[in-house]
């Protein structure tokens, strides 16, 4: 816990070293050359051109010129997968008309090339604009976007009920952000008592679940709903971080479940990479050994 909490005192260099399994690479080459690996194994990805809470518009277009040229991306490689973005990438933290306005061009050239787009979810001051701006979407008519549900938060519930009208599709996961105790469940075990239920919920309001999760009880417990429902293929699939349990996502795969891996790619590494670290249990070992290969720390 020490450790994870002064990551950001370690060396970007050094960070760059452990995370890198978490990233695609710099480029969006790098990232197509990921997709068309995890394709060979069976998986598909959803493309994740990293970026958030930029400045100025400017910064804002440049996302959001980069969330398109992934999209073009996909198209010309013809690969299976999809775009996720986050809001605060293309502007939400600037200008709610702004993020708006840059949502739409996304979504339209998605639409042109017959992709989906799906919205990350942030911290909890974005959880409203955001799940706003996705019915604002879908009363404009595109249907080719999604939202994400994090099961800590205490309005989760809420929020499920209200996408029931628009049938969304959902991607349910545990949720990344250290938010106060008044908004978020904060135990591990009352977190998956909610994800549980509003797995079953979204399941019986009869929309569309992803299930983004490495942890074995739920994936377990999915199984088990996936079989005594019977859902259907397109009703849901498992989706993982990239880099992340690997072998359980062959296990998967294997048993005939779809697959989609979570890729990130861009300059903006580092965020991403420091919340990964710190949610890894074997991250103080990881840094320590990186620490010690590291020629600038190295004791010899
Ligand atoms: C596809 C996908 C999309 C996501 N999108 C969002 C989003 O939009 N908004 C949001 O707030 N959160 C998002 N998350 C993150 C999510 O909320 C969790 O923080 C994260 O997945 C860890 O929770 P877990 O359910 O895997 O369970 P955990 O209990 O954290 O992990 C279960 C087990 O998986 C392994 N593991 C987990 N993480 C790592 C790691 N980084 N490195 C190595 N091993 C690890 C460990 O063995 C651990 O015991 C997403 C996750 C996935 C998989």
């Amino acid at each position: 816990m020490l450790v994870a909490r002064s990551l950001p005192l370690v060396p970007k260099p050094i960070v760059r070293r452990v995370a890198w399994r978490y990233i695609a690479g710099t480029t969006l080459d790098d990232a197509v050359g990921i997709v068309h690996h995890l394709a060979r194994r069976g998986a598909t990805a959803t493309i994740d051109a990293l970026g958030e809470f930029v400045e100025n518009a400017k910064q804002a277009e440049q996302e959001t010129q980069q969330a398109i040229a992934t999209l073009d991306a996909i198209a010309a490689n013809n690969l299976p997968a999809y775009l996720s973005v986050k809001l605060t990438s293309i502007g939400l933290s600037l200008d709610h008309r702004l993020a708006e306005q840059n949502l739409r061009y996304i979504l339209d050239r998605a639409r042109l090339l017959g992709l989906f787009v799906r919205l990350d979810m942030e911290n909890s001051p974005y959880t409203t604009p955001t799940l706003e701006l996705y019915r604002t979407m879908r009363e404009s008519g595109y249907d080719n976007i999604g939202v994400v549900i994090q099961a800590y938060l205490y309005r989760s519930e809420h929020d499920v009920r209200q996408l029931a009208p628009y049938q969304a599709d959902i991607r349910l996961c545990k949720g990344i952000y250290n938010e106060d105790p008044s908004l978020a469940i904060k135990d591990r075990e009352g977190i998956r008592a909610n994800y549980r239920a509003l797995l079953r919920l979204i399941v019986e309001l009869g929309m569309s679940v992803r299930i983004a999760t490495h942890d074995d009880v739920l994936i377990a417990d999915a199984e088990q709903l996936i079989a005594e429902r019977q859902l259907e293929r397109d009703r849901y699939e498992f989706q993982m971080l990239l880099g992340v349990r690997e072998q359980k996502r062959d296990e998967l795969i294997r048993c005939g479940y779809p697959v989609r891996i979570y890729v990130p790619y861009g300059e903006d590494w580092y965020g991403y990479s420091l919340r990964r670290l710190k949610e890894n249990p074997q991250v103080a070992g990881h840094v320590f050994r990186a620490l010690f290969r590291y020629d600038g720390f190295s004791r010899r």
